[in-house]
């Protein structure tokens, strides 16, 4: 039971500047959160109670599909990690320490490493087989940029599982259990989302899926396709080269002098074409040289697609010192004809034009009439650019992709066998011959789950929370708590929602009514039960939704079995996690 007169939840009138978004305005003025260093917070009750809601969800939903619970240590000898090479790899995202004997640890950003260091020491036999393992536990990753709260910190909260199967197709079961789990999860904790395809990283193997909470404050750009189900992370979505435009071969190059004109916009107003005519020379340093890029002036070049398909680590936009060294001009006037020193790779909607403009290497100049293959021949061509809303999907090829910004709420890998073999983790066939285990992994970051719930879910008043995640499903105001009768009303009103089992609070401040209505609307809680005069006049109650506003009497008599009611209709059990709540 909570009475606000004796809670610790410190609001504020004010976010602190360095708050830039929402939901990290919104935790500190509404006394969720503190911060101790850059990435690093203190959970206050009321905080904390939205993370317990949270992963109480998260549980159901990992035990439902027949996963374990166990607690895997939070800090972790080097050894693991020097076997399977990340210890390396992390580089300075880890947090490493050392004990009184100088053996190295770090705190763990991740735990396939001793999962499978564990798994390999107590699993045998393919009888063992399918396991799905997870915990619920505090991640320590030194992010160069910590920032908005608890969306990108430097310890969080995340639920790991682990998956471990015969072979592929049982990944592929395990897979989709987790797929169909974090979908009831992310709907469960009411949020408008998209499961996108994107990029393994440097974690390893092939098929992964992003898990995207929409919103404008997202750190990812997600495309999606109007008519299928496709959708990507912007960084992977694949493009589909245009047909090849028709129309017969102009004559050589020609020079245009474009004195001044740099950019796209710029040389398309000057030389009267469409910006999808030029051809965007981008000058990039690698780590085995030099190349240049080619993307239409209308595109985006996607640097990801690059390097993967140089084949490089790296890919980095050249100075202007080595603009001018390989171009003989100054940045903005490079182009492929005639350019030497470097090797090209075009993409495949520069070659579907039938001439272009572009960057004559000389300062001031561009070349109209340039034909593809013709006046220059790439050393690579691919598909180089960013997915862009307006795209044909490259799955349906029917409908046209959205684009959406998003926030990485988890994300599902199928490993493969990368760690097992490393660390020697193998069973048994019912002959005898031994096999690695095939793995999975799949994380969901709780804190960042509360900050996106909160970017979806708040007006310029303050949080309004889902249903299933809200710190207390009622809060109680008693207009003036110096009325010896209206106290004792809201006090019966709060001791029987209690016991019938719904969360509530009890604003029993001495303050004014308008303080208190203020501060539940920041708070979020999603019904607010005002007990004033009326309560005592007319043995009327009023209840308002925090979400659409509207306000509802009941008999005084009978308020306690209304909410209920009213709980109990909207979303499942009356304020307990449970009900497909979206909101309302
Ligand atoms: P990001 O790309 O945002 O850095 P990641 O891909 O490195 O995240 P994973 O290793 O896939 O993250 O971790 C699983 C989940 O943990 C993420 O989907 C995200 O919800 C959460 N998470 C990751 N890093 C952080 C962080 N620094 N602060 C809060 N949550 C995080
Ligand atoms: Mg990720």
């Amino acid at each position: 039971m909570m009475r606000m007169s004796q809670a610790l939840i410190p609001t504020l009138r004010e976010a602190p500047a360095e708050a830039e978004v929402a939901s990290h305005q919104l935790m500190l003025r509404a006394g969720l959160i503190r911060k101790e260093a850059a990435g690093i917070y203190t959970l206050l009750p009321l905080g904390l109670r939205v993370i317990r809601k949270i992963e109480t969800i998260v549980r159901e939903e990992m035990d439902r599909q027949g996963a374990q619970e166990l607690l895997l240590p939070i800090i972790q000898p080097a050894e693991l990690w020097r076997q399977t090479g990340r210890w390396e790899v992390y580089g300075e995202e880890m947090f490493r320490l050392k004990d009184r004997h100088g053996r190295e640890f770090c705190l763990g950003p991740t735990h396939e490493e001793i999962i499978t260091a564990l798994v390999k020491n107590e699993v045998r036999s393919y009888r063992q087989l399918p396991l799905l393992l997870y915990q619920i536990q505090n991640k320590y990753r030194d992010e160069i940029r910590p920032r908005f709260g608890l969306m990108r910190g430097r310890e969080f909260i995340m639920k790991d599982l682990y998956s471990f199967d015969r072979d592929e197709e049982g990944l592929r079961q395990s897979y989709a259990k987790m797929y169909e789990a974090y979908t009831r999860v992310f709907t469960r904790c009411g949020l408008t989302f998209r499961a996108v395809e994107a990029d393994p990283g440097q974690i390893g193997g092939t098929t992964t899926h992003e898990f995207m909470v929409l919103a404008p404050a997202g750190e990812a750009g997600v495309v999606f396709c109007e008519r299928c189900p496709y959708a990507a992370n912007v960084e992977t979505a694949e493009c589909l080269p245009p047909e090849p435009e028709a129309g017969p071969p102009p004559g050589p190059p020609e020079r245009r002098e474009t004195p001044g004109r740099k950019t796209v916009e710029e040389v398309a107003a000057f030389l009267q074409v469409p910006p999808a005519r030029l051809i965007k020379t981008l000058l990039y340093e690698t780590e085995q040289g030099p190349v240049a890029a080619l993307v239409r002036g209308d595109h985006q070049l996607n640097e990801l697609k690059l390097a993967r398909t140089l084949r490089v680590g790296w890919v980095k936009l050249a100075g202007e010192e080595t603009v001018q060294r390989i171009s003989g001009a100054p940045p903005g006037f490079a182009g492929p004809v005639g350019l030497k020193g470097v090797r090209v790779v075009a993409d495949r909607a520069v070659l579907a034009l039938a001439w272009g403009v572009t960057g004559a290497n000389a300062e001031d100049a561009h070349l109209v009439h340039v034909v593809p293959r013709r006046d220059f021949q790439p050393d690579w061509e691919a598909d180089l650019r960013l997915a862009q809303a307006g795209d044909l999907c490259p799955r349906c090829r029917q409908g046209r992709l959205q684009e959406s910004r998003g926030i990485e709420v988890g994300q599902i890998f199928q490993l493969g066998t990368k760690y097992s073999e490393a660390l020697g983790a193998t069973y048994t066939l019912e002959d005898g011959t031994e096999r690695p285990i095939v793995m999975g992994c799949y994380g969901i970051g709780i804190g960042r789950t509360m900050a996106a719930a909160i970017e979806q879910h708040h007006d310029e008043n303050g949080i309004i929370w889902p249903l299933s995640i809200a710190p207390f499903a009622v809060c109680i105001v008693t207009v003036n708590q110096r009325e010896a009768e209206q106290a004792k009303v809201a006090e019966e009103l709060y001791r029987r929602l209690w016991e019938m089992g719904i969360e509530t609070i009890w604003d029993d401040r001495d303050e004014r009514a308008g303080v208190k209505f203020k501060d539940a609307d920041l708070l979020g809680f999603p019904l607010r039960v005002t007990v004033g005069p009326r309560a005592l006049a007319q043995g009327e109650i009023e209840v308002k939704f925090r979400a659409t506003g509207e306000v509802r009497t009941f008999p005084r008599q009978q308020a306690a079995e209304g909410i209920a009611e009213l709980l109990r209709s909207w979303g499942g059990e009356p304020g307990v996690s449970g009900g497909s709540d979206t909101g309302l």
